[in-house]
């Protein structure tokens, strides 16, 4: 297999290549623009692989995305690259509708010119996989979950823009046959996950001695999926999946923000104890600005149609996480001085992010 990954110097994108060029021995081009959020090392343990390769390039500029089909000639494509924060969309979203809305067209249609002219029985084969969130289908006030049938009710910018995404893949394959895919998948967590997001913020916070900032009364529900096993549902579908088709991958993890930050608190504490019970550094901030209340996957349909499966359980799954944390600093203590400290973010009256700062690629 000749895979394109974009968005592959990420977080998930970086587990997916990691994983294709090292575990399953495909030929990946791994194509991203850089942005913040972006590190190399995070492919360093593969990028001397002669089955892998990297390029920079942005999904925007359609010569260059034109260029690399061209040259690159793939049997499929892996859409990860994408504006991932949510906080960020609601300081500033003109990067998030870009990326991921303008972006993903630019994808859709070169994809589509170089499918087009290939052979039949390529024709036949090729894949074009975009990859997703749960956040399109809004938010779940009771025991409810969400499946592939739920009606999209998206409500950050952030989620407003994937669920454009999804729309204009969807059209892709109803009005010209390309043969996509969608998977819409929940909270990932794991190694070299940026430190902007919960997880790795409360780790690193944690062993630091800093406070611990939950937004609102801590109650809100996230549906936790490692990222490991995220990349292998996702091969799963480029490999089994039916094109036309929407797979939601969660691992059956649903856990409020509280008990996940208390969670970590005790690990860290279990790791590597401090003066004080890290539970006390437990800080409750002004919620994010309409933050969803709860998501819930029912990831059946890939379990029984595809028979992939969560190997981790949120407890299994957050113990490697913040061992990974402990034995990695090489890899995020140039991310905490250099990019990205741990200010909060997604506050509306905050003044626009800075722009130099979000393009800056220093790590
Ligand atoms: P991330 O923010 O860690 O990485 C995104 C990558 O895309 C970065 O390497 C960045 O440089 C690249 N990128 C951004 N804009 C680009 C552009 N214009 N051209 C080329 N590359 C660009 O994101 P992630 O957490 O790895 O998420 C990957 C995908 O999975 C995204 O599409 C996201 O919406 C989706 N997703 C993520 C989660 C999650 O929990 N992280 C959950 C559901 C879905």
């Amino acid at each position: 297999m000749r895979v394109i990954v974009t968005g592959g110097a990420g977080f998930i994108g970086s587990a997916l290549v990691r994983y294709l060029v090292r575990d399953r021995g495909w030929d990946v081009l791994n194509v991203d623009k850089l942005t913040y959020a972006a590190n190399l090392q995070s492919v360093a343990s593969v990028s001397s692989r002669a089955n892998y390769r990297f390029v920079q390039a942005d999904i925007c500029d359609g010569d260059s995305i034109n260029r690399i089909f061209a040259e690159y000639r793939p049997d499929a494509v892996m859409h990860l690259a994408a504006e991932s924060h949510v906080d960020r969309s609601i300081s500033s979203s003109a990067a998030f509708i870009s990326t991921n809305v303008f972006g993903t067209h630019v994808l859709l249609e070169a994809a589509r010119l170089y499918w087009s002219e290939r052979p039949p029985a390529l024709r036949e084969t090729f894949r074009f996989l975009h990859v997703s969130t749960d956040e399109v289908y809004g938010s779940l006030d009771g025991d409810g979950f969400f499946t592939e049938s739920t009606a999209y009710n998206p409500r950050s910018p952030y989620s407003a823009s994937k669920a454009s995404s999804d729309h204009l893949v969807s059209a892709w394959y109803e009005t010209y046959g390309l043969p996509t895919l969608i998977t819409n998948c929940s909270n990932n967590y794991g190694p070299y996950h940026f430190p902007e997001k919960l997880i790795p913020l409360i780790i690193l916070n944690a062993l630091e001695n800093k406070p611990l900032p939950v937004y609102g009364d801590g109650r809100n529900v996230r549906d936790w999926l490692y990222v490991e096993d995220h990349v292998k549902a996702l091969t799963t579908v480029l490999e089994r999946g039916r094109t036309g088709e929407t797979y939601n991958i969660g691992g059956r993890a649903p856990v409020e923000n509280i008990a996940v930050v208390e969670r970590i608190c005790d690990l860290v504490d279990d790791r590597f104890p401090g003066d004080i019970a890290r539970r006390n550094l437990i800080t409750f901030v002004p919620d994010r600005p309409g933050h969803d209340r709860r998501y819930a996957i029912d990831p059946t349909k890939i379990e029984t149609a595809l028979g992939w499966r969560a190997d981790q359980t949120f407890e299994t799954g957050i113990a490697a996480t913040v061992d990974w944390y402990l034995n990695n600093a090489w890899w995020w203590r140039p991310l905490r001085e250099n990019v990205y400290s741990g200010t909060r973010l997604g506050l509306i009256e905050n003044s626009p992010i800075n722009e130099t700062q979000l393009a800056d690629n220093s790590a």
